[in-house]
């Protein structure tokens, strides 16, 4: 470490690429925390939502910086913990099909990433660990541009919906399929978390089963961290 906050492997790509549970897991086998910016903005949607801010979305953007001034959410950095938002465990309500597919509205809005961007760097460098490991749509690009580790972990499009339909067996393979294109259509208009940046690592994890996944990113993370440190 130099002294300058936690060492950082940054961890984009799209959604069903099994990115959390792949962070998940390297943060656990490096030591390090891990931080799931995506469940961030899921809490934000999911207390717009609550507080009928999203039925005709006039003050979308207000509403949602106004929530961010008050914002009490705690997020895990240990692989463990609870997602907790004004003390309330929501790690099941975030998830729900209603708040995913209704992000996309509070996750365009440029003011809220500046405002959520700013939180993350702050929570990450006041936690006292030495590494963490995060994840989501512009860590490699925005969030942590300077981050010592920076990977785009992708699959096909087929193996991250059978990966997805495993977590909600009600829907069919095709619904599932569909869900991530519309998703990733949305978010593709926000930034780029398919190309990588000059300087990112493209993981595809494709042919890849979950121990193999976790390997590639760990081996990476190591070889580039031990070069740079
Ligand atoms: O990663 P996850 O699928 O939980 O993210 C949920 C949504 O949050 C994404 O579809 C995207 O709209 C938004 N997001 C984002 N930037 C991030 C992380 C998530 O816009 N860094």
């Amino acid at each position: 470490m130099t002294g300058e906050g936690p060492i950082i492997v940054a961890i984009d790509g799209p959604a069903g690429s099994g990115k959390s549970s792949v962070a998940r897991a390297v943060a656990k086998e490096l030591g390090y925390g891990f931080l799931d910016t995506g469940a961030a903005y899921r809490a934000l949607t999911w207390l717009l939502l609550q507080q009928g801010a999203l039925a005709d979305r006039a003050n979308l953007a207000a509403d949602a910086l106004a929530v961010l001034k008050n914002w009490q959410l705690e997020l895990p950095l240990a692989a463990d913990g609870e997602i907790r938002l004004n003390g309330q465990n929501i790690a099941a309500q975030i998830r729900d099909p209603k708040t995913t597919e209704t992000i996309k509205h509070v996750s365009a809005i440029a003011a809220v990433r500046d405002e959520l961007n700013r939180w993350f760097r702050k929570y990450v460098s006041v936690s006292g660990l030495p590494g963490v490991v995060i994840e989501g749509r512009d860590i490699t690009t925005v969030v942590m541009p300077d981050a010592k580790v920076r990977i785009i972990l992708t699959a096909s499009p087929e193996v991250r919906a059978a990966r997805r339909q495993k977590q909600l067996p009600q829907m069919t393979f095709a619904q599932v399929l569909e869900d991530l294109r519309v998703r990733d259509e949305a978010d593709l208009k926000v930034v780029n978390f398919i190309d990588p940046a000059p300087g990112v690592k493209l993981i595809d994890t494709s042919e890849l089963d979950f121990a193999g996944s976790v390997a590639a990113v760990v081996e990476y993370a190591q070889e580039r961290a031990g070069k740079l440190g």
